[in-house]
């Protein structure tokens, strides 16, 4: 979500605005260097292009345009100076935050639910929590406590905390804001590239792909994670469906544009369904194969994934597809839903209740409001869920449907009932 305006600093997207019509690139420019801008000086000034700007120029003048998602990939992970590599940018005094850095109360809740689904499943004796991107480490901390909160409840349970990261500029703040920096690095008979123990003593591990986390009963957390993953962008034009790419300005020097691929390209292929019926799609290939290995995953081994991201239209279906009817889905619901099914008007009253400074209670009503409000975070980001099937429908339902007790409901996904 982007920082007050009040605030400079860039935003996580990409620095460029869609024109409304693009120009098309050169036929064979994909395998041959531009000629031409190579000799041209850098400006100086507030213009001078940074260490990615000048990355992005050499990549592009060797191999011509570039997709979107090629694009956003350099500009996001590039191990040299990609931006989540080297920036973090993550925070209050960063270039954009997110709700679990605007209130320890978005994280507890999410705790509860992973409790509640835990109790829902028969107390299994292990599970692991497995976030994917988790930023400065906020989210799991605010879990973490609710875990030690409830340790009596989780005392014979076995719990161990895995995190999906790729920047190391992001692991090391995870580590000393999980373990107070207490870690080992590339640990001998571990698939994980860090391990550490938290405050609260329980394992925490490092991996750089989901494939990496061992095995098991798993809750998956993924918090503005799908929404950092590389896109394809698609126009519609006379001609069929073309691929929005990225290339060099050759009208001003060190500044980038978006062009249309002069015709179709092996994505446009892949990746467009026939009855597409709008005239601009995009496309994260990477989301889809993630969100396959979760689904696999959780039918395997049980457990449950918790998404939330920025919505869009038509994630219902998207979503079923992706899972191929692996796991059932919940959801999307809005964030305000999610969070007020998940308790939050009674937790901001205890808090407000034990807050004894005004400070403190204008703070604790100002972040509610970002959560909350639609205007602000409640209605643009959604909450959806994987569960294994059996979670939401008994195997033999259908034939003796008066042999079992009803399954309890999942927390958040429908209207709070206080007994
Ligand atoms: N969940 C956090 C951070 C969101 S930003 C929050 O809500 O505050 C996106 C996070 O995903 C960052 O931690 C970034 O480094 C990480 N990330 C981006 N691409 C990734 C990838 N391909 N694999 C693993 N982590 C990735």
């Amino acid at each position: 979500y982007p920082p007050p305006p009040s605030r400079s600093g860039g935003a996580r997207a990409a620095p460029l605005s869609l024109p409304p019509t693009l120009p098309t690139a050169p036929a064979a420019a994909a395998a041959r260097p531009s000629s031409g801008t190579g000799g041209e000086p850098e400006a100086e000034g507030p213009s001078r292009a940074t260490a990615m700007l000048r990355h992005l120029l050499l990549k592009l003048r060797a191999t011509g345009p570039v997709t979107v998602a090629e694009y956003m990939r350099e500009a996001l992970t590039n191990p040299g100076q990609g931006y989540y590599t080297q920036r973090g940018g993550i925070g209050e005094s960063g270039d954009f935050v997110t709700s679990p850095e605007i209130s320890q109360v978005f994280g507890e809740l999410i705790g509860i639910w992973y409790i509640s689904e835990w109790i829902a499943t028969g107390k299994p004796k292990a599970f692991q929590l497995v976030e994917l991107g988790p930023g400065r480490g906020t989210l799991t901390d605010d879990i973490l406590r609710v875990f030690n909160q409830l340790a009596s409840l989780l005392s014979k349970c076995d719990v161990s905390i895995h995190l999906v990261e790729v920047s190391p500029k992001l692991s090391e703040m995870q580590a000393l804001m999980l373990t107070g920096g207490k870690v080992e690095s590339n640990p001998k008979d571990e698939s994980a590239y860090m391990k550490g123990i938290s405050k609260t003593g329980i394992p925490i591990f490092w991996y750089r792909d989901i494939q990496d986390v061992p095995p098991g009963y798993s809750f998956y957390l993924a918090h503005e994670f799908f929404d950092a993953l590389p896109i394809h962008k698609f126009q519609r034009t006379e001609k069929g469906w073309c691929e929005v790419l990225v290339d060099i300005d050759p009208e001003v020097p060190d500044q980038l544009r978006f062009v249309l691929s002069p015709s179709s390209t092996p994505a446009t292929k892949n990746f467009i369904q026939p009855e597409e019926t709008r005239d601009h799609v995009e496309v994260c290939p990477e989301a889809g194969v993630i969100i396959q290995r979760l689904a696999c995953r959780i039918e395997k081994d049980g457990g449950a994934a918790l998404v939330a991201d920025y919505g869009h239209d038509g994630t219902k279906t998207d979503t079923f597809r992706m899972t191929q009817g692996r796991t059932a889905t919940l959801g999307p619901i809005k964030q305000r839903e999610f969070l007020k099914n998940m308790g939050i008007d009674l937790r901001l009253q205890v808090l407000l209740q034990n807050s004894r400074d005004t400070a403190t209670r204008e703070q604790l009503l100002h972040s509610y409001d970002m959560l909350m409000n639609p205007k602000k975070m409640g209605d643009c980001f959604n909450f959806f869920a994987l569960l294994p099937h059996h979670r939401l429908v008994h195997p033999d339902k259908k034939h003796k449907p008066e042999s079992k007790s009803p399954l309890p409901p999942v927390a958040g996904f429908g209207e709070l009932l206080l007994k």
